[in-house]
């Protein structure tokens, strides 16, 4: 399988070229050239442990990778080092939950980024060279790839976060952690500060080859492809519980990632029917496939930061299938966007945008009145991003098939929104958060400057260890 760029101007790469790619080095997103069609085999899938079921997905997309290392590395990802079970799911009122949190982190980003920091280091025992990860994160991104990637050899890992503006949680995840290989900086500015900062340094591509500068953020297809594989596992499980031929999945959106692996499974032949995509008031996705019209707003601030985003970056990867698998067509598309702020897609005969799509927002009060009846009627603890998504799907039209709900943290990485909608403090706890505040802490503060930045990784990543 070999993986070409949305904007169509690099040649093929392999699967491991595209991993340490990140950005595509024509600006664009890279994807297979190829979305493989695995129907006849998935029933066969059913027993299948997850790492077992991980396998049997991903190695249509990782074919560069002899099987057994391929096996080796899924097994110690996801394998007693995971920490839980990777992809459960419960039945909670008349839905099914797939609790996603079980990783490191207690976000779903766990899944992606252990398997990515294993394979980030596969890569580079073999070919020698080191990598330097340049992240940006408003919170979960940043810990999920600090957490996957400590320790590693050949690895130094950046993440820079917007200072004082993510939560203490959140902050001491990431800060916390004592691997020499980890660098925290704070910026002293907003989220989108940190990330143009990112998306500058990422697009130099003298500096990139100069610094193996690598991606950890969800334009990494790794991310998107380990993602694939519990959409697999749900609607096999709850195909499997309910009788039913197919299921719906509702996902709490923000940068299209986490839906899009989604939409994969659903084209790869999982028994999906339909993904919800839920959104907070940061709706661009939700009015996106409700009108065809895709046009930026105001960043708002919500319960479920996490999915606070303007521009969804995953979305081009959704869009260049849109735009009929054509290159030139997305070009246009991005072009649109870019000067005017908006594009539009046609819908036919004023119909749905995409029939496999429905989509749905929820308001901070539809969030927290989400939270506050769930643990009423079934004395289940939503997190205020599963509470989005379980609100779409109450909103969407009845249908035959069982509903799957992602659920993408856990709620003690959010206490406040918890205490909120219940009045109580003691639902949203976890030993693990508990632990986070008495160790110490490492992170160095920057001004909001990609000079200063880029100086700081000059500084830290030694001279000699620099590679072409
Ligand atoms: C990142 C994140 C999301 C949004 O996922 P995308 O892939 O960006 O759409 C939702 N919930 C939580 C808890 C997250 O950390």
């Amino acid at each position: 399988m070999q993986y070409v760029s949305t904007r169509g101007q690099i040649e093929p790469v392999s699967f491991q070229q595209a991993v340490m790619m990140g950005l595509a080095d024509d600006g664009g997103l890279l994807i297979p050239e190829r979305i493989p069609d695995v129907r006849a085999e998935v029933d066969g899938w059913r027993e299948s442990s997850y790492a077992e079921l991980a396998f049997d997905v991903l190695k249509n997309f990782m074919t560069d990778m002899p099987e057994a290392d391929l096996r080796a590395i899924i097994d110690r990802t996801y394998g007693p080092a995971y920490g839980g079970p990777v992809a459960p799911t419960v039945a909670v009122g008349g839905l099914h939950i797939l609790e996603l949190w079980h990783g490191p982190t207690m976000a779903f980003k766990d899944v992606a980024l252990q398997l990515l920091g294993n394979l980030f280091e596969y890569i580079l025992a073999r070919r020698g060279g080191r990598l330097n990860l340049l992240g940006a994160t408003s919170g979960d991104t940043g810990s999920a790839a600090i957490h996957g990637c400590r320790g590693r050899a050949g690895i130094d890992i950046f993440i820079m976060h917007p200072r004082g503006r993510v939560s203490p949680i959140q902050e001491r995840q990431m800060t916390t952690v004592p691997d020499a290989n980890v660098h925290n900086i704070a910026v002293e500015g907003s989220f989108d500060d940190c990330q143009t900062i990112m998306k500058t340094l990422a697009a130099d591509l003298p500096f990139k080859r100069a610094y193996s500068l690598g991606a950890v953020n969800s334009v990494n297809w790794a991310r998107v492809m380990a993602q694939i594989v519990y959409y697999f596992r749900a609607a096999l499980d709850v195909t499997k519980a309910t009788g039913a031929d197919a299921v719906r999945v509702s996902v709490p959106t923000g940068n299209f990632g986490d839906i899009l692996a989604g939409w994969y499974a659903m084209k790869m032949g999982a028994p999906i029917r339909r993904l919800i995509l839920a959104t907070n008031e940061n709706d661009i996705l939700c009015r996106f496939f409700n009108t065809g019209e895709y046009s930026l707003g105001e960043v708002r601030q919500t319960y479920s930061p996490s999915m606070d985003i303007q521009v969804a970056s995953n979305f081009e990867r959704y869009l260049y299938y849109r735009a009929g698998s054509e290159a030139a067509a997305l070009r246009g598309l991005m072009r649109e966007f870019a000067e005017a702020g908006a594009l539009h897609v046609p819908t036919e005969d004023g119909g749905a945008v995409d029939p496999d799509f429905l989509a749905a927002r929820s308001t901070n009060e539809d969030c927290l009145e989400t939270i506050r009846r769930h643990h009423e009627r079934h004395e289940y603890v939503l997190d205020p991003h599963t509470a989005c998504g379980v609100h779409a799907a109450e909103q969407a039209p009845a249908a035959a098939e069982p509903t799957v709900c992602l659920a993408t943290a856990h709620p003690a990485k959010f206490p406040a929104a918890i205490e909120k909608a219940t009045g109580r403090a003691d639902l949203a706890r976890h030993p693990k958060i508990e632990e986070l505040m008495e160790l110490p802490t490492r992170c160095r503060t920057l001004p909001n400057d990609k000079q200063a930045v880029r100086e700081f990784i000059r500084q830290t990543v030694p001279q000699e260890e620099q590679t072409a």
